[in-house]
């Protein structure tokens, strides 16, 4: 039981704690650069599966196009996305309009057309055309921006955590010169960026 005499006491105590909630309240939200937590991708690119998945949307830098049921990233993946759209809106797309982001995963991962999108970590995306037009483009076509194509694939490159930039244009790829820039045939309307488990693989 509390008596009056004590109550001051109780009343410094909620004080101090209502202090110390609302300092650790923003120190973490000060320190956290993870806007898309708590995601987990299961097994591999090839044959996993995704929890936690973020629905990819339109944001700053690039439109979205395609299924949206097949739009759901690893939250870092999200994340490094809208960082890399940040970026394009600074340098680029003044000049060359917002690039797309198509294809990663399912809500949960597993069975994908291809070898691969199961565990949320693979992004398909348009080449950049020469005419800011918000459709796809095939590195024959005479719309195909490749100078522009190449800007945007190093700024996904400029981090670290992307491991493989898979790309039907050999021109392309002899220019960017980086080992993760790689040949996939099919990657003649879309490039395919993927980055590295954020956790570790083997979860
Ligand atoms: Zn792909």
């Amino acid at each position: 039981m509390c008596y009056r005499r004590c109550g001051s006491t109780h009343k410094v105590r909620f004080l101090l704690l209502l202090i110390s909630t609302l300092t650790t309240t923003s120190i973490c939200k000060a320190s956290s650069g993870d806007p898309y937590p708590n995601s987990t991708s299961h097994g591999t690119p090839q044959n996993g599966s995704l929890s936690k998945g973020y629905l990819i949307v339109a944001a700053t830098g690039f439109y979205v196009y395609g299924t949206s049921s097949k739009r759901y990233a690893n939250g870092s993946l999200r994340a490094l996305l809208e960082k890399v759209g940040s970026k394009w809106n600074e340098d680029y797309s003044a000049e060359h309009g917002k690039f797309g982001a198509g294809r990663a995963s399912k809500k949960s991962g597993g069975e994908m057309p291809g070898a691969s999108h199961e565990n949320g970590l693979d992004l398909d995306l348009r080449y950049i055309r020469t005419d800011k037009a918000k459709k796809g483009v095939e590195i024959t076509d005479s719309q195909y921006d490749r100078e522009a194509s190449k800007s945007l694939i190093k700024l996904f490159l400029n981090h670290s955590s992307v491991t493989h930039v898979f790309t039907s244009d050999g021109t392309l790829r002899n220019q960017l010169n980086d080992s993760r820039v790689q040949n996939w045939a099919g990657h003649d309307d879309h490039f395919h960026v993927r980055i590295k488990d954020p956790d570790g693989t083997g979860n």
